[in-house]
């Protein structure tokens, strides 16, 4: 099963991710932790990309596809995958399309995630990220037992720069104009399936299910 999930920042793409790739056996490819391991790791990559993260801009293409071709060449690849975070335009589905043609690889899905402004603002404010086994935590949603601690690893939690309120702003007003369209554009490939993702994870997480299997 090779599946791609679309959506909003903070419609629970990544979360989702998690839990699909646990019960599916499947490898997860998102451009967001690919891109933050290459800054953290200060790569030539991650050093060009840095501030266009920061301020909740798209990365140029060029720097985008060549993190997913590498990705998409090596081997576990064969057990199926999720990406999450690619294609964000219209011209990373073009490749995409293109890079699958060529590896004779077909995208069976496209799981559209739908969350409100409210909601997806709600989320993306109140998530805190560990600094060392990166799982995602939320003040309100799913607070750890001991404020700013991770509660499975014990590393410290962090607010992501780019879910400062500016930048979830540009991220939100990016979405609309650059990756929306993207929608329409697997909809005509008949590979749509939309999901209301204004519940609680695991409320999502059966509805997921429910459409895939
Ligand atoms: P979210 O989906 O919540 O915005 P991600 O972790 O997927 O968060 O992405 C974080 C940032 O990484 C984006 O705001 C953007 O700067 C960059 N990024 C991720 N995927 C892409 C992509 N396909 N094309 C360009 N930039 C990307
Ligand atoms: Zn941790």
């Amino acid at each position: 099963m090779q599946i791609v999930l679309l959506g909003p920042p903070g419609a629970g793409k990544g979360t989702q991710a998690k839990s699909l790739k646990s019960y599916f056996n499947l490898i997860h490819i998102s451009t967001g932790d690919l891109l933050r391991k290459a800054v953290s790791e200060n790569t030539k990559l991650g050093v060009e990309a840095k501030e266009f993260i920061e301020r909740g801009d798209l990365v140029p293409d060029k720097l985008v596809i060549e993190l997913i071709n590498e990705r998409l060449s090596k081997p576990d690849v064969s057990r199926g995958f999720i990406l999450d975070g690619f294609p964000r335009n219209d011209s990373q589905a073009d490749i995409l399309d293109k890079m699958l043609q060529k590896k004779n690889i077909i995208l069976n899905y496209v799981v559209y995630l739908e969350a409100s402004e409210e909601i997806i603002i709600q989320r993306l404010s109140g998530r805190r990220v560990c600094r060392s086994c990166h799982e995602n935590f939320h003040v309100k949603n799913m607070p750890t037992k001991v404020e700013g601690i991770c509660d499975i690893c014990g590393g410290e939690l962090y607010r992501r720069s780019d879910d400062q309120e500016e930048a979830i702003r540009n991220r939100l007003k990016i979405y609309t104009e650059k990756t929306e369209s993207l929608v329409d554009y697997y909809s005509s490939q008949e590979k749509l399936l939309k999901i209301d993702a204004n519940f609680d994870a695991p409320v999502v997480f059966e509805k997921l299910k429910s459409v895939l299997l």
